[in-house]
């Protein structure tokens, strides 16, 4: 059984408590992890503070905080392959989808090294004479990063890059559902030459070290990817120190193909937007929206295409959709088919479990026209995407916004001006128009409403990690006068 450790201040540790890991393909137990209890999370936040202030971070540069992190995202490149089967083993995304994102990892710290010396102050014009008045742009402190299973060395990469580059300290908290990947990734952090304490990684369960580090009087953000309810119990611990959050949520997202669209394209983006990752991705487009026109055409393609897709080992480089990551996700997503088969959506395929070992369901399909079907409301993360049709563009927006959610949406159709139309009309953080699931490190990123708030990706996700300090400066000799008339 493999082993791992977790990373705090330098060093690698066995932790208090030991939990297992299994293996989504088979269920069987295959590694052996540590468990962060509280005791450690805070010799974990202690040595963030410890390193912020005191330690060699405290005079590192922003151009050799840069360097650092280019030879970070060296040894992300390097690694890549390891990192990819160390993940694909521990929570059943193909080795197909994890080597390439983990690859493109890389380019998100290049992308945060290379902005490290961009983060500038500014001077004021200030409306007194002699005086000189900066804003001077800092770390904003000690932060907690906490991670779902689905995609931890991308989630957290949209963290970390940018938390490094404006000189935070960080305590990171893998996910307990297959953390292999970030404590492996711990060990790129050492060989590129961080300085101990700067990044920790630690894993754990939710209520104890997950909560443990929220509430934690050291923590001033809390840069949380996860579900609603969880961020929900994270905003209340957050308010015990007046941390500040930002949240990426989960989704609902709606992908509309009008008649116009090019069809096998879009059923294309359809099923990679609802099958890729076996669904277990935020931005899944889990509600097809379609012209009614078009709407048999276009389902007995992506029935045809999600019949034909290759379900297998994750592992193996020809299988097209893994298992989900853990039992409890497969009798969740297995549930809520039946509950929405049981409202009126009708089956258009899979809604099975497959049978054997591993934690396996079917791509499924279901047509939810004229019923109120939990499946358009509720997020699977899973395979299954919910249908429904529309007469007109009024009618297409209007159910594209009938969520609480607000992460993602799909636009499909060659008509300019009413793809500039919904791309304004449409609420969420992403609109991808005859495409889906782009992402860059260039490109901010983040959701609406229940899909969270704040913004990873881009410029501004560095800037969030500062906080600004307003420096006075009097420029004259003369003595200061009255006290008691204000200037
Ligand atoms: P989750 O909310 O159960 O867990 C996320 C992380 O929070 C885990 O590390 C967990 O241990 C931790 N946690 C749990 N309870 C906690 C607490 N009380 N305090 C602090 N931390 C706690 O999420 P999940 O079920 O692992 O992942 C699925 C969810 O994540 C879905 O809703 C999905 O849409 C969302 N997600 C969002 C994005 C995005 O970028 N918007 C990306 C991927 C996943």
């Amino acid at each position: 059984m493999q082993r791992f450790q977790y990373y705090i201040d330098g060093e690698f540790l066995d932790g208090e408590a030991r939990f297992q890991s299994i293996d989504p393909a088979t269920g069987d137990v295959w590694a052996d992890m540590p468990e962060a209890r509280e005791s450690d999370v805070d010799r974990a936040v202690n040595a963030a503070e410890k390193a912020l202030y005191d330690g060699p971070w405290a005079k590192t540069t922003a151009t050799q905080r840069g360097k650092l992190l280019y030879k970070l995202a060296d040894l992300v490149a390097a690694n890549a392959q390891k990192l990819a089967e160390l993940e694909t083993r521990d929570t059943g995304k193909i080795i197909r989808e994890t080597s390439a994102q983990i690859a493109y990892v890389a380019d998100y710290y290049r992308y945060y090294a290379g902005l490290a010396d961009k983060i500038e102050g500014s001077y004021l014009p200030i409306d007194k004479p002699d005086m000189d008045v900066w804003l001077r742009r800092e770390p904003i402190g000690v932060v907690a990063m906490m991670v779902p299973w689905n995609s931890q060395l991308f989630l957290s990469a949209v963290k970390i890059g940018p938390a490094l580059a404006a000189g935070c300290t960080m305590v990171v908290k893998a996910s307990e559902d297959g953390p292999a990947p970030l404590l492996e990734f711990a060990r790129l952090v050492h060989e590129a030459g961080f300085p101990a304490g700067v990044v920790n990684i630690i894993t754990g369960f939710g209520p104890s070290c997950g909560a443990a580090l929220g509430r934690h009087p050291k923590v001033v953000h809390i840069a949380f990817t996860g579900g609603p309810e969880t961020a929900r119990h994270v905003v209340r611990n957050s308010a015990e120190n007046l941390a500040s959050t930002s949240l990426e949520l989960g989704g609902k997202s709606p992908f509309i193909v009008f008649a116009d669209a090019d069809l096998e394209s879009a059923a294309n983006a359809q099923v990679a937007g609802i099958f890729a990752a076996t669904g277990q991705s935020c931005v899944a487009g889990s509600r097809l929206i379609v012209e009614r026109s078009v709407k048999d055409a276009f389902l007995s393609i992506i029935k045809r295409k999600a019949e034909a897709i290759r379900i297998g080992p994750p592992l193996e480089m020809a299988t097209e959709v893994g298992p989900l990551a853990t039992k409890r996700q497969q009798d969740h997503v297995a549930a809520l088919v039946d509950k929405s088969v049981q409202s009126g959506a009708r089956l258009v395929t899979g809604g099975q479990k497959l049978d054997g070992d591993g934690y396996y369901f079917q791509p499924t399909i279901l047509d939810c026209d004229g019923v109120t079907s939990p499946s358009l409301a509720e997020e699977f993360f899973g395979p299954v995407l919910s249908v429904v049709s529309f007469e007109t563009e009024a009618e297409a927006l209007k159910l594209a916004n009938d969520t609480r959610y607000g992460l993602a949406s799909g636009v499909f159709t060659q008509n300019l001006t009413r793809a500039h139309r919904l791309m304004k009309g449409i609420r969420a953080g992403v609109v991808w128009v005859n495409t889906y699931r782009a992402v860059s490190p260039i490109a901010p990123f983040g959701g609406f409403r229940l899909s969270g708030q704040g913004r990873e990706g881009g410029l501004a996700a560095a800037l969030d990690y500062t906080r600004t300090k307003t420096i006075w400066l009097r420029t004259s000799d003369d003595p200061i006068p009255d006290p008691f008339v204000m200037r």
